[in-house]
């Protein structure tokens, strides 16, 4: 069964003039806690798991990872950015949370702890 994450995207960067996209298209992305300086833009980034950089724009695509996946991929990720282990399960199931409530192809961004709905992909199949 195909379950939904949370990835980077570049689909729709430049919307905002104040986008920025810095990560891997299609790694993992969580939210971090943002910093108290309000031109830093990071209230407005998702965290790339791999990449450890950030970007704005965030989509839901199915993927055949299972939770454990995840919760592997941040164990690996966090450790080596610097950030607790303990927090990979949390940090997976929130994950797992936002992509859940959407459907694979939902764009959002991020203010802070608020997130909006951008766009969507998708692709009507071709007529057979
Ligand atoms: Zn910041």
């Amino acid at each position: 069964m195909l379950v939904r994450i949370l990835v980077a995207t570049a689909h729709t960067q430049g919307t905002n003039p104040s986008d920025y996209h810095y990560c891997v298209e299609g790694e993992l992305v969580w939210i971090q806690t943002p910093c108290d300086r309000e031109e830093c833009g990071c209230a407005r980034g998702f965290a790339g798991a791999s990449s450890h950089r950030a970007t704005t724009t965030a989509m839901v695509v199915e993927s055949e990872m299972t939770r454990d996946d995840v919760v592997l991929a941040f164990s690996t990720s966090l450790p080596d950015g610097g950030w607790p282990l303990a927090w990979a399960e949390d940090v997976a199931d929130d994950n797992l949370e936002i992509a859940s409530r959407l459907p694979a192809g939902a764009i959002i961004v991020r203010n802070a702890d608020d997130l909006f709905l951008r766009g969507a992909l998708f692709r009507v199949p071709p007529a057979a």
